[in-house]
């Protein structure tokens, strides 16, 4: 466990941070806030002055001349600023400037040395706080890493921030959510406060909703979203930020689940997983012993040299399946998951157990 202090003095349970992509100018800075601190519950100012671009060519960000700025939207507006940092100089400028909330963007989680870097600079720093967001690939253990980095400093200030994974791929969103992941980072360090970036995974502002919805009811601890006075007209990303009216309509419409525990002394909840406990002892019981009969098969194949994947008799077996699915009303894309899965991990049993009777090394 990590020593993990919260990121602000609030008691919420659920922080909105909010605030444009990039700082593009003072005007439009000024304007977000002044929008952003009377219609919206935000709970702190977002924005990028230094902008990690794929291309040379595009808006790099306004650079340190914002840093002022941002501490006067801090002072007026009464609401806490975080800006990004990539480097040691970036966090030497920004806590010059008096700011003192800070995230790590994915293309520099990805980097050890970068996090390092950074971690060691913020030695002696117990005040600031840092958000971590996932790397650009799904590695976790880099992720876990970048805590550790942190944590060895002495920062205790900390949460994390899932925006999804690039694949390479053309897909709807602009980035995986692989939600799987966002379960798995929750499970290994449930003390750090995750916070999702619906902006980054979806891309496209018609997405959001979507994606901070079921980041809320996979139980975030809150969400980070870009806003622009104008979208259209933003120097960077501007298909995803919204405008503050698109922010308050997202708002109105999500549903955020309480924190209350609901682990204990709720009867109804205890219920249905006593059921569901059965059910799924029953369902593993019922899965060994179909490997018990896997096993006696791929014997007998061996015996009689008999390839493992019948290809008749698996059209047989997926046809009867997803019958019975449809006349019990099932989902039938996620029964011919499921029953895939079980085919593949069958065939392989199968063969790793003729594989080892037969094996002999190379020479
Ligand atoms: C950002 O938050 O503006 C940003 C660059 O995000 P990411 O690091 O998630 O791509
Ligand atoms: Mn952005």
């Amino acid at each position: 466990m990590l020593p993990i202090k919260p990121i602000l003095n609030s008691k919420k349970s659920f922080l909105l941070i909010a605030g444009p992509c990039s700082a593009e100018n003072k005007k439009q800075l000024f304007e977000t806030a002044q929008l952003l601190t009377k219609t919206s519950q935000i709970d702190m100012f977002r924005c990028g002055i230094w902008k990690p671009r794929s291309s040379p060519d595009s808006f790099e960000g306004i650079g340190k001349k914002a840093l002022p700025w941002l501490k006067e939207i801090e002072t007026n507006y009464k609401i806490p600023v975080c800006i990004e940092i990539a480097t040691a100089k970036h966090l030497e400028l920004a806590i010059k400037a008096g700011i003192q909330h800070f995230w790590l963007g994915a293309r520099t989680s990805v980097n050890p040395f970068s996090v390092q870097e950074i971690a060691s600079a913020s030695q002696g720093l117990e005040n600031i706080s840092i958000m971590i967001k996932n790397p650009v690939s799904p590695d976790l253990r880099l992720w876990y890493g970048n805590f550790e980095r942190f944590a060895k400093a002495g920062i205790q200030k900390m949460a994390a921030i899932y925006r999804g994974f690039a694949t390479g791929k053309i897909q709807l969103y602009r980035n995986d959510p692989a939600w799987k992941f966002l379960i798995e980072f929750k499970r290994v360090y449930k003390e750090i406060p995750v916070y999702c970036d619906p902006s980054h995974i979806a891309g496209k502002r018609k997405y959001l909703y979507e994606i901070a919805q079921k980041s809320l009811l996979l139980d975030v601890d809150g969400l980070m979203i870009e806003v622009h006075p104008t979208p259209n007209k933003a120097l960077s990303d501007k298909e995803q930020q919204l405008s503050l009216s698109g922010l308050d309509k997202l708002l109105n419409k999500l549903i955020i689940p309480s924190k209350n525990d609901v682990n204990t002394d709720n009867n109804t909840l205890k219920k249905y997983r006593e059921h569901l406990d059965i059910i799924d002892n029953e369902l593993f019981h019922l899965l060994a012993k179909r490997f018990d009969i896997i096993k006696e098969i791929a014997l007998y194949k061996k015996e009689n040299k008999i390839a493992v994947l019948q290809i008749h008799r698996w059209d047989e077996v997926r046809n009867n399946i997803l019958q019975t699915a449809t006349q019990l009303n099932m989902d039938v894309s996620l029964v011919e998951m499921i029953l895939s899965l079980l085919h593949e991990t069958s065939i392989q049993y199968q063969e790793q157990i003729i594989r080892k009777l037969s094996s002999e090394p190379l020479t």
